[in-house]
């Protein structure tokens, strides 16, 4: 169908131009836009920087269509809200919002506008727990619909919904109640993250069924991706930049606070590069002074933990080297996918070391807010991750995609990470024989003495290493004692790293700081 025929598409058009200065539609904007106006449910799915919030805003300022008035957008998150507000009163869009911290005169100065029939503002932007607080918005929403000037509904972020289903549920029972509630008013929901089954769960909780999809491949070309050994980090980090990126803009991701703060002190201190930490612990005056020195290239390195990025749109961003391991690979491509948003070639970097898959564990174990499942689930993320970086084998762009349950063919990678540019890094080698006396020794060591055994412990004694469990079980002169000296310690290390990542052998308990593993299947 030609979209350029309809009949608001003259309008869409004209308001592109004159409020957004722009000429052309990303993919699937227009699409999006046309379906909206048509009066129709839509899911966007669209990776970051994809161009989402033009979707809604758009039509949202255009006098044509089945549906005109207030477009009310229901956004989780405040930096992003905030970010959206100011960007479009900029465009001398007429916008309005309410949000916690605000007081009593400006939401009543809100609500005034709201009730000014024939002149109420073209958005209205509402974080999900305002409704909780509010009947006064169910009932401001009921009179701006009763005057027929209720546009839509839009959710961003909208897989929040799911996520945070949870922890809102109060705010989320009216989200879930949007469709039975206003009966024929279109809904519009955007998300980057576009697994199958957060789709489905959307369309499912929002009672949208029949509502048009607009999906896209999540890969991102321009993107080159890499997974490096994790050793003399910093000095790696520093020759990597002065190497590639002398003088361009980068993140740095690391695990603590700590961590970030004492990197950037070294990069500056000892490598006279131009960087700063930036975290959520920080004064907000102080994150603030970074994130400007940064978006305005004074500072061209932020060392940040994962509270950055929300919501930042830096298209130069030349490449984002992961110090640590990220916590699942969904944050992954959300951190990683905030390089080269001007659609110009950008480096992906992530440091890997086991010993990081071990210190996440024992983080996840020792964080007494989640409850057992939420633990479980974290620590199955954690290993998807430590899978993905030991295989280095498989196309990245091909594993990290299969996340979001996309298949991508890498022959489309195009040399575009390390993986697809030598394959031949390894050499293949039958490993079936070592595997078997792993596992065997496994239930040697569990079986026998009815206990649960560490994987250093395992390793030990198939090194030939006399350890306490070895003594005490009279290991020394069982046949696989020591068995596995015909291979290099590294390699018998991978495969014992790798049928715990396969959950054959699965934590049962922790000890003297070491976790312990107990034989499970094969
Ligand atoms: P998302 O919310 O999907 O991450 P945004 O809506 O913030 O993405 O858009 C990302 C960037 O792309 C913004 O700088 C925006 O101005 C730009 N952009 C969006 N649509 C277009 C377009 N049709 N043409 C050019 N630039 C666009
Ligand atoms: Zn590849």
């Amino acid at each position: 169908k030609d979209l350029t025929k309809t009949p608001f598409y003259p309008e869409v058009k004209r308001k592109l131009r004159s409020i957004f200065s722009l000429t052309t539609f990303r993919p699937n904007q227009l699409e999006a836009i046309s379906t909206t106006l048509s009066g129709e449910d839509a899911v966007v799915l669209m990776q970051t920087g994809g161009g989402k919030s033009l979707c809604y805003q758009l039509p949202a300022v255009c006098d044509t269509g089945k549906t005109r008035g207030v477009t009310v957008v229901i956004c989780p998150l405040l930096a992003l809200m905030q970010d959206q507000v100011d960007a479009l009163k900029h465009k001398g869009v007429d916008v309005a919002y309410f949000m916690s911290g605000q007081n009593t005169e400006e939401s009543d100065q809100v609500t005034r506008r709201l009730r000014s029939k024939g002149n109420r503002p073209r958005i209205f932007y509402i974080t999900p727990e305002k409704f909780k607080h509010s009947s006064i918005v169910l009932h401001l929403l009921n009179e701006i619909r009763d005057d027929r000037e209720l546009a839509r509904f839009v959710i961003d972020e909208a897989h929040l919904v799911i996520k945070w289903g949870r922890d809102f549920r109060e705010a989320y029972k009216y989200v879930e109640c949007l469709r039975t509630n206003f009966p024929g008013i279109p809904i519009m929901a955007l998300t980057a993250t576009a697994t199958q089954h957060v789709k489905e769960d959307l369309i499912r909780i929002l009672g949208i069924r029949g509502c048009k999809v607009f999906w896209q491949s999540m890969n991102r070309p321009n993107l080159n991706y890499e997974v490096r050994p994790k050793k003399s980090v910093e000095q790696a980090i520093v020759q990597f930049i002065r190497t590639y990126h002398p003088n361009e803009t980068g993140i740095i991701y690391a695990r603590s606070r700590r961590i970030c703060e004492e990197l950037a002190v070294k990069l500056r201190d000892s490598h006279g590069l131009k960087a700063r930490h930036f975290h959520a612990g920080m004064h907000p005056r102080d994150k603030q002074d970074a994130l400007d020195q940064w978006q305005s290239d004074q500072c061209k390195i932020i060392v940040a933990t994962i509270a950055f990025g929300m919501g930042i749109d830096k298209p130069d961003v030349r490449y984002v080297i992961h110090h640590d391991l990220p916590n699942d690979l969904d944050g992954y491509y959300q951190e990683t996918g905030r390089a080269g948003r001007d659609g110009k070639p950008a480096d992906c970097i992530l440091y890997y070391s086991f010993r990081d898959v071990t210190a996440r564990r024992r983080q996840i174990r020792d964080n007494q807010d989640c409850d057992v499942s939420e633990r479980e689930h974290q620590e199955q993320e954690i290993f998807r991750v430590a899978n993905f970086c030991s295989n280095n084998v498989d196309c990245r762009r091909t594993q990290v995609l299969a996340y979001y349950n996309e298949t991508f063919d890498p022959i489309l990678c195009d040399n575009g990470c390390d993986n697809c540019r030598d394959p031949s890094g390894i050499e293949e080698e039958d490993v079936t024989d070592m595997t078997i006396k792993i596992i065997r020794l496994a239930e040697v060591l569990i079986e026998v003495g009815k206990q649960n055994v560490t994987s250093t412990q395992l390793l030990e004694v198939l090194w030939g290493k006399s350890n306490a469990v070895a003594n005490r079980m009279n290991m020394q002169s069982h046949e696989l004692f020591g068995s596995g000296r015909d291979m290099s310690r590294d390699r018998t290390e991978r495969i014992a790293h790798r049928l715990e990542y396969m959950g054959i052998f699965r934590t049962v308990s922790r000890q003297n700081g070491e976790w312990s593993t107990a034989y499970l299947e094969v």
